[in-house]
């Protein structure tokens, strides 16, 4: 009976933007979609419940990620909420959740620099890290990076080094887990329309006309294009690429 369960995905983050889009992708493939989020359940309940009014599968739970024992918590947080699916291994885990504190160079704070390290460096590895007997081998994992790795922005110099991190992170776990045929890969994304960007992007056309020109696609991206490169690295297609980045930033001051 095990055999014809749909293979089971976790996405932290997944209650809203990027994350969410790719919840919803994942469902779409045919996974059992377990939908991390810190703290906006409603957003949550609100992925779960359009997943399965679309036919998927889904569940939520939350854990939060800004604290030192995140890769633990947020395992017995997922096997609390898992049900019957407790037990069955992760065929894929998309490493999503991640903040972005901006400002200037001289006056960021080591606050700063620290919160954002443990959510968006430190967690993903003590979730893969405590996680990794729950994958299945010939699994799949996918971090989303950040294309602004490859392009200097000043107000989010803190951000751009943990998602360096994140790059590094990607191509040695891929070494490491290879033997399990276990491919790991990331996704670096643009510009993409989601909350993280309201503030200086949502409903300010100035700060829209002055980043399209940079952009050789000429538009800010969706979070439905970033699922959709997640859903790729996913998928059996690319079982043979493996320790890559994905630039998905429709092709970003190239
Ligand atoms: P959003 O701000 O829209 O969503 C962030 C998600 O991460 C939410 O689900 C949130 O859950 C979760 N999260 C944030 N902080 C914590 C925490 N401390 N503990 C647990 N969960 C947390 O972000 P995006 O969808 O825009 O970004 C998703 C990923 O994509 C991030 O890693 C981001 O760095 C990356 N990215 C985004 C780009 C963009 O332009 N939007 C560009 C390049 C990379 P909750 O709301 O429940 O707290």
């Amino acid at each position: 009976a095990a055999a014809e369960l749909a293979p089971l995905a976790v996405v932290t983050g997944g209650s809203r933007g990027i994350g969410a889009a790719t919840a919803e992708r994942l469902a779409r493939d045919g996974y059992c979609v377990a939908v991390h989020y810190g703290s906006d359940a409603a957003a949550a309940d609100t992925v779960v419940a359009r997943i399965r009014r679309n036919g998927g599968d889904a569940f939520s739970f939350r854990a939060e990620l800004n604290r030192p024992e995140a890769g633990h918590r947020f395992w017995e947080a997922y096997d609390a909420a898992a049900g019957d699916r407790r037990g069955q291994r992760l065929r894929t885990m998309i490493n999503n959740a991640g903040v972005t504190l901006r400002g200037p160079i001289e006056d960021f704070t080591s606050e700063s620099l620290l919160q954002q390290q443990q959510i968006n460096q430190v967690a993903p590895f003590l979730i893969v890290q405590a996680g990794l007997d729950r994958l299945e081998d010939g699994g799949r994992i996918v971090n989303v990076s950040s294309g602004a790795t490859r392009i200097a922005t000043p107000d989010i110099i803190g951000y751009t080094m943990t998602k360096s991190a994140i790059d590094a992170f990607t191509r040695i776990l891929a070494q490491h887990l290879g033997h399990r045929r276990i491919t790991v890969n990331a996704v670096a994304p643009g510009i993409i329309d989601t909350d993280m960007n309201a503030g200086w992007l949502r409903g300010n056309p100035e700060a829209v006309e002055q980043v399209l020109p940079q952009i050789a696609l000429g538009r800010i991206g969706t979070a439905a294009e970033i699922a959709d490169v997640i859903s790729f690295l996913a998928s059996d297609d690319a079982r043979y690429v493996t320790g890559h980045t994905i630039d998905a930033t429709g092709g970003s001051r190239l």
